[in-house]
């Protein structure tokens, strides 16, 4: 008995659209037929549980079986199958409506193909890349076997099998433009992707491995190859897992990865449910965001792992697992973000890394200080860029000195309150951004016990910036953003040696010799064993300008801006006093000029050998 129908849809022929719809992501056929016999084969376990299910179980490995020459795949499980009536309700029906639905519903939509990806469109999504399908399944129910073909018209046939063991088969017979699919190879590839967390085990051709056999020689072997981890760790209760297992887990994921610094098991009922670990990994000083490393799964089965749209940037600096069935995979993006359960997944993972690291900070913090390198970035760039965040995480903020010393900002102000403040009361928060380079104008400001920070990070520019504005009680200032005296603004100016005539020739004569663009010339009275002169950045020129190098937003209009100094001549050095008496006042000056640009690093190429060799000769 056979019988032949016709699908039940308006559309003559859906799919050439199926096709020209999916065209970027052809290859998701195989995790949604994969998926259904999961869930085909689930069921049925549970029918052996509750007893509803006579006879034995048996093994319930899926098997994918590529045909290289007879261009087939063949998706088999030995799951629930279907009864005659089900094949017509749910593949005729159901299932064929279902896929017209989402035709309509998408075929107007601008970009219409940016939107596919993510959706569900189960079982008529064979026929992205096949001519014909069949079915031939059998129902655990005492019902004979059903074979169903369709050959991507509405048309359909459909009639009794031969097949005898419980369980369905779906054969694909592929089409020609689509033939790099019928390849075990690429086959295998897809499973690894899509399907290497499945909770039902998934086999696929064979490979070799070695055994010792009696006589102790190796003799090679051959298996089934089991694609998947049936049991992944984020599925098993936290209680039940070890740091070891964690770490395993984190291999499995990130093979070539170094071991993760700490992690963080989600696992919500309510208002969502979410599963998942994510690990916080080593991270480098000149960071990069390294994003397509968490990947998001739909029970157990693999989404995306662009996340982009659904995890905040600096969450991205994270890697691991989101397992969540409430985030709505069939549409797009940018509904995606407005998506109310998609935010409420987002502000509660960000909850859940700031409690761990607040946690952490507070029940080892030397532990927390030694991996500061790495979370320090992290922290600071949550707290840059959410609010809440920022909220969370100020207390557990730390804050590093020069001597390797960790602070809170509250410890810290503490540390440098007697000390540190300006006339107005304001706390001035001394930083280097490079210890070696900047190093002589530290030693200026720690032999006055001055303490410095340490902010060596290219977010750290930012994130001064940022603090402040938080906190108008502090200032923070390089080292070298004027003198130090002048920074702290303490009323302890010396009275300068020269007369307001000697002063201005001097000034007069360095403006003469220094011709140097962006390079303003200062007289200031310091202590006579200071300096004879030194080059200082104002704080917010070269704020700005380091900005505009990063062309970052606002500061982009100022383009390029050439690099502006102070050239700070302390009139009461002894040097001073001696140019305005020395004949060959050009050479004096340009060396003392050089000798300050070789303190701020900023001497070079043939300036440098230019001042080597004048050097020498002076010797
Ligand atoms: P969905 O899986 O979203 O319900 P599908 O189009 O993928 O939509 O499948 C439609 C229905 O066909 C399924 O709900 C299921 O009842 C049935 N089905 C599909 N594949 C199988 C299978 N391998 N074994 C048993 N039933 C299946």
């Amino acid at each position: 008995m056979s019988q032949k129908g016709k699908i039940n849809v308006n559309t003559e022929n859906i799919f050439p659209i199926i096709k020209k719809f999916l065209y970027s992501d052809h290859e998701i056929f195989l995790r949604e037929l994969v998926s259904n016999a999961v869930d085909a084969t689930q069921k049925v376990k549970k029918l052996a549980t509750s007893g509803e299910l006579k006879g034995d179980l048996g093994d319930t490995t899926l098997e994918v079986k590529v045909d290289k020459d007879a261009k087939t795949i063949t998706i088999s499980d030995k799951g629930i199958g279907m009864t005659l009536e089900e094949v017509d309700k749910y593949i005729n029906q159901v299932a064929f409506s279902s896929a017209e639905e989402f035709i309509e519903k998408f075929k107007n939509v601008e970009g219409g193909i940016n939107i596919i990806g993510h959706f569900g469109l189960g079982f008529y999504s064979a026929f992205m890349v096949a001519k014909q399908v069949e079915i031939i399944t059998k129902s655990y129910k005492d019902e004979p076997a059903v074979r169903w073909t369709c050959d991507g018209s509405p048309e359909y046939e459909m009639g009794e099998a031969t097949k005898t063991e419980r369980g369905t088969d779906i054969i694909l017979h592929i089409a020609d433009d689509s033939i790099e699919f019928a390849d075990e190879y690429k086959i295998k590839g897809l499973l690894n992707k899509y399907c290497k967390f499945l909770p039902i085990a998934i086999k696929c051709g064979e490979e070799e491995y070695t055994e010792k056999d009696a006589e102790d020689k190796e003799v090679k072997k051959k298996r089934d190859t089991i694609i998947n981890n049936t049991n992944p760790a984020w599925t098993v209760a936290p209680t039940e897992l070890k740091d070891e297992d964690y770490i395993k887990f984190y291999h499995e994921l990130y093979p070539m990865a170094e071991d993760p610094l700490f992690w963080i098991h989600l696992n919500v009922d309510f208002p969502f449910k979410l599963t998942g670990i994510l690990y916080f990994p080593k991270l480098k000083k000149t960071f990069e965001v390294q994003k397509n490393k968490i990947q998001l799964y739909s029970n157990q089965v693999f989404v995306t792992d662009n996340v982009e749209e659904i995890v905040p940037e600096y969450l991205m600096l994270m890697q691991g697992v989101i397992d969540s069935p409430d985030i709505p995979l069939n549409v797009s993006r940018s509904y995606l973000q407005s998506d109310g359960n998609v935010k409420k997944i987002t502000s509660h993972i960000s909850k859940k890394v700031a409690d761990k690291l607040g946690e952490l900070f507070k029940n080892d913090r030397p532990s927390y200080e030694s991996k500061w390198e790495s979370i320090g970035i992290f922290v600071k760039y949550g707290m840059l860029s959410d609010e809440k965040f920022y909220d969370r995480a100020k207390d557990f903020c730390l804050y590093e000195n020069i001597e390797n010393k960790f602070f809170t900002l509250e410890e810290y102000k503490t540390k440098i309150g007697t000390l540190q403040k300006d006339k107005n009361d304001k706390l001035i928060v001394l930083y280097t951004t490079d210890k070696e380079a900047q190093d002589s104008y530290i030693q200026t400001a720690t032999k006055k016990s001055y303490d410095v920070l340490s902010f060596d990070n290219i977010i750290d520019q930012h994130f001064v910036q940022h603090i402040e504005s938080k906190h108008n009680d502090i200032k923070f200032n390089r080292v070298d953003a004027d003198t130090i005296d002048k920074l702290i603004e303490k009323d302890e100016a010396h009275a300068s040696v020269l007369s307001k005539e000697e002063e201005e020739n001097l000034k007069k004569y360095f403006e003469e010799n220094i011709k140097q663009e962006g390079v303003t010339i200062e007289l200031k009275a310091l202590a006579p064993d200071d300096m004879p002169i030194t080059i200082t950045k104002n704080e917010f020129m070269r704020r700005m300008s380091e900005m505009s190098k990063m062309g970052g937003g606002m500061y982009s209009f100022m383009g390029n801006m050439p690099e502006s100094m102070n050239l700070v001549v302390n009139t009461n050095h002894a040097l001073s006093s001696r140019i305005l008496k020395e004949e060959n006042k050009s050479a004096l000056i340009n060396q003392l000029f050089d000798l300050a640009l070789l303190q701020q690093g900023m001497l070079k190429g043939t300036k440098l050998t230019a001042f080597i060799e004048r050097s020498v000769e002076v010797l």
